[in-house]
């Protein structure tokens, strides 16, 4: 499934739609005349070595994001690691090739590949709590590059060909679940992936995509969901991330209008209440009805709320499952409704 050209008209239907290039909405565009000849219709020969790839796979679950830093790589880490502590036998690919930050969210940093004749082998992971059948497989450029501080300076049609050899070269066996983590917005790689993968995905594989609240990241999300409508890629849910920040007040230090420290010991005697109190705090000013009030627009299904949570992310920096604090009850709600 090709995604639409960027001189598409506005309201595009999607180039391989039955009514591309025919449609209302088609009027006065420059591709019009190819959109109804029906030629990209035709069948992809690279999405079909895909095809033949992801034909072990039981679901494919695309992890997608309108901007960076707004975690969609903790969460599909995190998601990896929940399905397989399910007792599941999970993938998870890393594209996002300009910033891979798979290996360290799953403490598998300095790791190789190795090649064998059916391509290369994922880096497993030993899953703390996962079951007898559970397995976790793991596919970065991270494990390919010799200095994980190297920036990756490749342009688009090398940065196609590695996407179209992880896609089609990775030797996953028998998988339950694939977690494909894509790079943020929908740029050229966005693209390759939905054109190379579209042809495979079935019945509840999809995107589940992560947005923080503030207009600044749901603008591009926005961008996003309409790329999935476009290129028809079923939209699991949308998840907001970084929602609010809880602590326990008791984990806090309070300072005065100009900054200076207060006696936490005289605090505590004075008002010892507070101290079993949590904080709650909006990270990010929501912009009008927030990512519910987006999911409801777009008529998909919203999967929940994530707070910024210290045990979430200390799991992250050390490639761990998070398995307390108060993100991991909403997560693994998440989890519920995704599977
Ligand atoms: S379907 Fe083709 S002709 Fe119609 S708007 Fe999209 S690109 Fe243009």
């Amino acid at each position: 499934m090709s995604a639409p050209p960027s001189n598409a008209n506005e309201e595009c239907v999607g180039p391989q739609s039955e009514t591309a290039g025919k449609a209302a909405s088609c009027a006065g565009c420059p591709n019009a005349k190819v959109c109804a000849s029906g030629e990209l219709n035709k069948p992809n020969p690279e999405a079909l070595a895909v095809q033949e790839t992801m034909n072990n796979i039981g679901r494919t679950l695309l992890v997608l994001s309108g901007k960076g830093g707004v975690g969609k790589s903790t969460f599909a880490s995190q998601l990896a690691f929940s399905l397989a502590r399910r007792n599941k036998r999970v993938g998870l690919l890393d594209l996002d090739i300009c910033g891979p930050s798979v290996p360290l969210m799953l403490g598998l940093q300095g790791q190789e590949v190795h090649q064998s004749s059916s391509g290369w082998s994922p880096v497993y992971v030993d899953v703390e709590g996962g079951g007898d059948e559970c397995e976790l497989g793991v596919m970065s450029i991270g494990f390919l590059m010799p200095d994980p501080d190297g920036a990756v300076i490749w342009r688009g049609p090398r940065k196609n060909g590695l996407i179209q050899q992880f896609l089609t070269n990775v030797d996953w066996g028998e998988l339950d679940y694939l977690v494909v983590d894509t790079p943020p917005g929908t740029s050229d790689e966005h693209i390759s992936i939905v054109q190379l993968l579209k042809a495979s995905l079935k019945k509840g594989d999809g995107a589940i995509v992560i947005t923080t609240p503030q207009e600044v990241a749901m603008m591009d999300v926005r961008k996003e969901l309409n790329f999935c409508k476009q290129t028809n890629i079923p939209v699991i849910g949308l998840v907001e991330n970084m929602a609010t920040m809880r602590l326990a007040a008791d984990s806090l230090t309070f300072c005065d209008k100009q900054g200076n420290s207060v006696d936490m010991d005289a605090l505590r005697e004075k008002c010892p209440e507070i101290f079993n109190l949590d904080v709650s705090l909006s990270v990010f000013p929501q912009s009008g009805p927030g990512p519910r009030g987006m999911a409801e627009k777009f008529n998909v299904p919203f999967l929940g709320s994530l707070p910024l949570d210290s045990h979430l992310q200390r799991a992250t920096e050390t490639g761990k499952p998070v398995a307390q604090g108060n993100a991991h009850g909403e997560f693994e709600r998440i989890i519920d409704s995704i599977i």
